[in-house]
C-alpha cells in the first residue's frame, strides 16, 4: 500500500507541552493502528493527570503574556498556522488518509477547510482591536459604559477521530484568536494529525505554552482535563453520552462548556425533485467519509411517488461504490476507523435485519485485513427502532415515504438529535417553509453539505450546546466585561490590551 508520505518524513509521537516535546509521566505508549490494514503505524505516548497538570499550568503561565497580544499579532499567528497547514498539504492528507482512512481527496479537502478556518478567525483576530471594545448606549447621562470582550482564559479542546483535523481547526483557530491558551486533546485513535499540526504551530512560532497538546485516552486525559480547576472552559466535540460526562465533571467547578455532540439527521425528498440531484445529496450525506459524519443524513424521507424511483437510484449507487485503500485513485469509501467502529455497525445492520427492516443493498466488505464496509440500505424501517433512532455512525442508510409536508417535518423532528437537515424540492416556497419546520442547526437546500466558516455550527436538543464557526465560534471562547463610570471621568481610552 502505498502511504503517501515524503521519504524521510517523520511522524511526531510524544507530547508537546510548553513548546517542548515530551515523554508521559507514565512511561506508557499507545499504539495507533491503520484501518485500512490493521497494522500499527506508531505508537504514541499515553499522557495522563499528571500530564494534564504540567500542560494546563504551562498553558496559564502562557495566558499572562498571550492575553496581552493585540488581534493583529494573533492574526499574524494564525496565518502563519494556515500557510504552514497549506504548505504540508498533501503529508497531512495522507497522514488523515492512513490514520483514520479516509479517501485522500476527501482528507485534502479536510485540509483545505483547515485553511480556510485558520484565514477566517485571522481576519477576526484582525477587526478584534478596533470592535473588541464599544460603547454603549445608556438612559443616563451621569455615566458612560463599555462592553468589552477578554479571552475566557484557559480551556480544553477535545475532539473526536472522524474529522480530526478540521474538528480540531474549528476551535483551536477561534480559542487563539480570543486570546486564550489551549491544551488539546485529541481522539486516541487518529492522533497523528494533531501532533503534526502542532509542529507546524511550533514552526510558527507561536509561543510555547499557548497550544499544549497531550494524546492518552478519554479516562486518563480528558476526565482530568474537564476537572482541572484552572480550566475556564471545555469545548468538546464527540458522542452524546461522553458529552453529558464531560458536562458534569465540568458542573463541580462551573466551567463553561460547549458541546458538538452527535446526530440523527433527515434528508426529505419531495416528489419534485431532480433525481439525479436528489441521488448525489442522499449518497453523499449518507456515505462521505464512510457515513461517519455528526450530520450523516441517514434518515431519507422520500415523497411517496418518487419512493421506488429513488430506491433503485440508490441502490444502483451503492453498489457502483468503490471501497478500498484511501490511498488508490478511484476509491470513494476507505475503511470505517477503528475495529471498534467496524463491529458496531455490524451490530446494527445485524439488529435491522433481526427487525425485519427489507434490507436493499447489503455492505459486504473486500477480503482481506481492513475495517470495510460497503454502503448497506434498509427500507421500511420501524420508526421505534435503533436503525431509525440512533446514531449508527457508518455507511447504513435507512429510507420511508411519506404522503405530506407536515407528515414528513414531523417525522424528521422525531428525534432526540437537531444537528443538520436537508431538503430535496423544485419548489422554492415548500423548501423555505420546511427549513422554517426543522429543528436543526444547519439545513442545506438543494445543496451539498458545504460548510463555510463564515456561517455556523451546531445544532438543536441533545445535538450541541452552543455553535462553532462565525463569530459565535469567536464569543465561544470570550468572557465579556462591562466597564461602567462616571460620565467625562478620566481613563475611558481603551483598555483591551495591558488588562
Ligand atoms: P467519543 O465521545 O467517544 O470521544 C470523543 C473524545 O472524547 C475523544 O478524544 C475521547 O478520548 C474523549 N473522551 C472519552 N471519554 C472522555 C471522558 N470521560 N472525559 C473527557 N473526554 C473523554 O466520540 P468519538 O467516537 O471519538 O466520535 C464520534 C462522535 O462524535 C459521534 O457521536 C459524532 O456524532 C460526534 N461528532 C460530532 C460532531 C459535531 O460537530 N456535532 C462532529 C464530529 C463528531
Amino acid at each position: 500500500m502505498h502511504d503517501g508520505f515524503e521519504p524521510g518524513a517523520t511522524l511526531h509521537t510524544q507530547l508537546y507541552i510548553d513548546g517542548l516535546w515530551c515523554a508521559g509521566e507514565g512511561g506508557h505508549r499507545l499504539p495507533v493502528v491503520n484501518p485500512s490494514t490493521e497494522g500499527t503505524i506508531a505508537q504514541v505516548e499515553a499522557g495522563n493527570a499528571t500530564d494534564v497538570d504540567c500542560a494546563v499550568r504551562a498553558a496559564a503561565r502562557a495566558l499572562r503574556s498571550w492575553k496581552k497580544t493585540t488581534g493583529a499579532q494573533r492574526a499574524a499567528l494564525l496565518r502563519a498556522i494556515a500557510s504552514g497547514v497549506s504548505d504540508r498539504r498533501e503529508h497531512l492528507a495522507a497522514l488523515q488518509s492512513l490514520n483514520n482512512g479516509k479517501p485522500l481527496d476527501e482528507a485534502r479537502s479536510d485540509v483545505s477547510d483547515v485553511v480556510a478556518t485558520f484565514e477566517y478567525y485571522a481576519g477576526l483576530a484582525e477587526q478584534f482591536d478596533a470592535s473588541g471594545e464599544s460603547a454603549v448606549a445608556i438612559p443616563s447621562d451621569a455615566y458612560q459604559a463599555t462592553v468589552r470582550r477578554e479571552p475566557a482564559g484557559v480551556v480544553a479542546l477535545i475532539v473526536p477521530w472522524n474529522f480530526p483535523m478540521v474538528t480540531t481547526a474549528w476551535k483551536l483557530a477561534p480559542a487563539l484568536a480570543a486570546g486564550c491558551t489551549v491544551i488539546l486533546k485529541p481522539s486516541e485513535i487518529t492522533p497523528l494529525p494533531e501532533l503534526e499540526l502542532a509542529a507546524i504551530i511550533a514552526h510558527a512560532g507561536v509561543p510555547g505554552g499557548v497550544v499544549n497538546v497531550v494524546t492518552g485516552t478519554g479516562a486518563e486525559v480528558g476526565a482530568p482535563l474537564a476537572a482541572h480547576p484552572l480550566v475556564a472552559k471545555v469545548s468538546f466535540t464527540g458522542s452524546t453520552a461522553v458529552g453529558a460526562q464531560v458536562m458534569k465533571t465540568a458542573a463541580d467547578t462551573i466551567k463553561g462548556v460547549s458541546l458538538e455532540l452527535g446526530g440523527k439527521s433527515s434528508i426529505i425528498v419531495f416528489a419534485d425533485a431532480d433525481l439525479d440531484l436528489a441521488t448525489d445529496l442522499v449518497a453523499g450525506g449518507a456515505f462521505f467519509n464512510g457515513g461517519q459524519m455528526c450530520s450523516a443524513t441517514s434518515r431519507v424521507l422520500v415523497e411517496r411517488p418518487l419512493a421506488d424511483a429513488l430506491a433503485a437510484r440508490l441502490a444502483d449507487r451503492a453498489r457502483r461504490t468503490v471501497v478500498g485503500d484511501p490511498f488508490r485513485p478511484g476509491v470513494q469509501m476507505g475503511p470505517l476507523a477503528s475495529r471498534a467502529q467496524y463491529e458496531r455497525v455490524q451490530r446494527y445492520i445485524a439488529r435491522g435485519k433481526a427487525d425485519g427492516a427489507r434490507l436493499v443493498i447489503e455492505g459486504e466488505a473486500p477480503a482481506g485485513p481492513g475495517y470495510f464496509v460497503k454502503p448497506t440500505m434498509f427500507v421500511d424501517i420501524p420508526t421505534e427502532g435503533p436503525l431509525w433512532r440512533e446514531e449508527i455512525f457508518g455507511p447504513v442508510l435507512c429510507l420511508r415515504s411519506f404522503d405530506t409536508e407536515d407528515e414528513a417535518i414531523a417525522t424528521a423532528n422525531d428525534t432526540e438529535f437537531g444537528l443538520v437537515a436537508t431538503v430535496v424540492t423544485r419548489d422554492a416556497g415548500r423548501g423555505g417553509r420546511v427549513a422554517a419546520g426543522l429543528e436543526a442547526g444547519v439545513v442545506w437546500i438543494n445543496a451539498p453539505q458545504i460548510i463555510f466558516p463564515q456561517t455556523s455550527w451546531g445544532g438543536y436538543k441533545r445535538s450541541s450546546i452552543g455553535r462553532e464557526l462565525g463569530p459565535f465560534g469567536l464569543a465561544a471562547f470570550q468572557e465579556i466585561k462591562q466597564v461602567l463610570m462616571p460620565a467625562g471621568a478620566a481613563g475611558t481610552a481603551h483598555c483591551i490590551h495591558g488588562a
